[in-house]
């Protein structure tokens, strides 16, 4: 227990301490630390459809198994089907995002693969590249030039090289350039691509079906990782790649096969909230309008134009002053969340505001003198 005293108090003295928060969903506040980005969680109307459809015989609340052993098996490839049909390309689902990169980052890996990422993306694709025994770089955030450094310096010593980003990323709010990173991956030999849209899916790209799909190479992206817990208000996710790759993944991604997979009741809810989502162009384009209006709130804070995305930071570069600041939003009624080490590099404490369409861009008008106050 010395050890865990130890970092415990070094937590406290840097303000990295968490602790698990109270139910907040009560609270009126304007909630701006949110994945919802649609307000698919609120659609009153969608879940009375869901509700409407169940019944004793075909409310199926387990699994009771892992993918590959349930009796189950009918919401699976139905959903497996819709996303065939929409992307194009076989379709494999998985518990959360963060099995699925941790299962199939890890099975790409073995000890001749050079894996090289940005330095940005998910603590699980890092967990699956740790898993992998991959030898891994990182590259500076979204620069390719580095990316390509690294690539030209080492490629050439593995059988296997993996380029992994998100397309948007869930922090910063920015965009990879999908058709640079696979022009990057053509010129290498057996190099593989894998893009993370946990962050797009539902909000970018025609029908919101993400970045990868907006770009002419669609099919050179190896692998491209889908979530339903955030735009889609359900859980789980989704990864899309040639039959070859699923047949593999189905043999050697853990996550996939050593974990009880989704109730089916639940891969019926996302079947609803995706299929709901194709639709919501609408609620798309309200929601880059309140991106605007946000980006110019946030730029007369900080004096320097900012990102016009459905995420946006406000890099404070200090743990306690950014919960300091959210505590303070939080007394103005606008729920915005503190990220700090070890979710974002220490020195880029920051504030994380995200946006949804349900949201007016009057429930934003306070939020300025609310800044403004902050200062003080
Ligand atoms: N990838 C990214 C980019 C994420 O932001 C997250 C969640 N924060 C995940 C994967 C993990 O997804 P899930 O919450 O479904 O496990």
């Amino acid at each position: 227990m010395k050890n865990i005293e130890q970092t415990l108090q070094q937590l406290v003295l840097t303000s990295n301490f968490r602790v698990l928060p109270e139910d907040s969903s009560a609270l009126d506040v304007v909630d701006l630390s949110t994945n919802d980005y649609l307000g698919l969680a609120a659609d009153t109307k969608l879940k009375q459809e869901y509700l409407d459809g169940l019944s004793v015989e075909n409310f199926v609340p387990t699994s009771s198994a892992s993918r590959l052993l349930s009796v189950h098996q009918h919401a699976y490839s139905r959903m497996e089907a819709l996303l065939e049909r929409l992307y194009g390309r076989p379709a494999l689902l998985f518990n959360s995002g963060y099995h699925a990169n941790t299962g199939l980052v890890s099975a790409l890996g073995s000890r001749s693969t050079l894996m090289v990422a940005d330095r940005l993306v998910h603590a699980s694709i890092i967990d699956g590249m740790k898993l992998s025994g991959a030898r891994f770089e990182r590259y500076r955030h979204n620069d390719y030039a580095h990316l390509e450094s690294i690539l030209t310096r080492l490629a050439g010593d593995f059988s296997r090289v993996v380029i992994i980003s998100e397309a948007v990323f869930s922090m910063d709010g920015d965009r990879a350039d999908i058709d640079r990173l696979v022009e990057l991956k053509r010129r290498y030999a057996n190099t593989l691509l894998y893009i993370d849209e946990a962050h797009s899916i539902g909000v970018c790209g025609p029908a919101g079906l993400g970045l990868t799909v907006a770009s002419s190479h669609r099919d050179d992206v190896d692998i491209m990782v889908g979530t339903f817990g955030k735009a889609l208000a359900s859980v789980g996710a989704f990864a899309v790649m040639s039959p070859r790759m699923k047949q593999f993944m189905v043999n050697r991604a853990r996550s996939l096969i050593f974990s009880t997979m989704l109730p089916p009741a639940v891969v019926d809810w996302s079947y609803m909230t995706l299929t709901r989502a194709l639709e919501m162009d609408d609620a798309r384009s309200r929601l880059t309008a309140l991106s605007g209006t946000l980006s110019r709130i946030i730029a007369s804070y900080t004096g320097r134009q900012g990102l016009e995305s459905h995420i946006q930071p406000l890099v404070v570069g200090d743990a306690a002053a950014a919960l300091k600041l959210s505590e303070r939003l939080g007394e103005a009624g606008y729920k915005v969340l503190a990220i700090r080490t070890p979710t974002v590099q220490p020195g880029t404490e920051r504030l994380r505001f995200s946006l949804s369409a349900a949201l007016t861009p009057e429930s934003l008008a306070g939020l300025v003198s609310a800044l403004g106050h902050a200062r003080r």
